[in-house]
């Protein structure tokens, strides 16, 4: 009996694939609602079970369509509690940690956001939802260039997206409220303090590439940056540029 239902499960599928062949509806992804199900369902297990409490976080958080983040083929898999691929190399984070990383920048309305990593802009858009003033740089131009557009075409137009070296932040757009920084470095890249306002947060992962890294979240008190709280972690490179071009990429 079990067979059999594999037996006609495998050539239900088989026949979808036939006919997607001539007709591309029949390949249509699953319906928004179900999305909006999956985000829903995200937010109340992921993040409200663990310590996600802000609530301006959360509501961001059920808001951002992650599924059109990530690639297409991975769009099922968008909610999950785990982070995926990208594209050249570089992964989105798990939902928690997006959601973590945001309610330690305490973006209030109006704040000024620095991100560092745009990736695919998954996280620029979380800190939208929070403020109008969201400023974010990615080193790889073609990710940048995806990730504008994508932004652009989902309502996140007022985020500005720069390709260019975080390590030497933003300066034209400096002091900011909040820095975050989506790929670990060894320590605190010296501009990024430097353009943090006074009683600023600043939210990095700090460690070695693939090995042990702490996400930590500073404040700047008096001109240096105070330790708040740290969580053990695994992000992506915070790349060198010079590294890139040696790499003859
Ligand atoms: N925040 C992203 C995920 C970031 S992955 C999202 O929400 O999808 C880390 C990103 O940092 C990658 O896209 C990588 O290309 C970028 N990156 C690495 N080194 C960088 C640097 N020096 N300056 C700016 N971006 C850098």
């Amino acid at each position: 009996m079990r067979i059999m239902m594999i037996l006609i499960s495998r050539w239900l599928a088989l026949g979808v694939v036939l006919l997607g062949g001539f007709s591309h509806q029949v390949e249509a992804a699953p319906p928004a609602e179900s999305y909006s199900e999956a985000r829903q369902a995200m937010v109340a297990r992921q993040l409200q079970r663990r310590d996600i409490t802000d609530p301006r976080v959360l509501i961001a958080m059920g808001r951002v369509p992650r599924h059109r983040f990530v690639p297409e083929a991975l769009a099922s898999q968008a909610y999950g509690d785990h982070p995926l691929p990208i594209g050249e190399g570089q992964t989105i984070s798990q939902p928690y940690i997006v959601a973590l990383m945001t309610q330690w920048a305490e973006v209030a309305p109006g704040d000024r956001v620095l991100e560092v990593g745009t990736g695919s802009g998954y996280q620029a858009a979380v800190l939208a939802e929070l403020t109008g003033q969201v400023f974010t740089i990615e080193l790889l131009p073609e990710l940048a260039r995806q990730a504008a557009a994508r932004l652009k075409e989902l309502g996140y137009g007022r985020v500005q997206v720069r390709s260019g070296d975080g390590y030497q932040g933003w300066p034209e757009a400096a002091p900011f409220d909040a820095i975050v920084v989506t790929a670990a470095a060894p320590r605190v890249p010296p501009a990024l303090t430097t353009q943090l306002k006074e009683g600023g947060r600043l939210v990095i992962p700090l460690g070695t590439p693939y090995g042990a890294q702490t996400l930590v979240r500073f404040r700047k008190v008096k001109g240096h940056l105070a330790e708040e709280a740290s969580l053990p972690v695994r992000f992506v490179p915070l790349v060198r540029p010079e590294t890139l071009k040696g790499s003859g990429q």
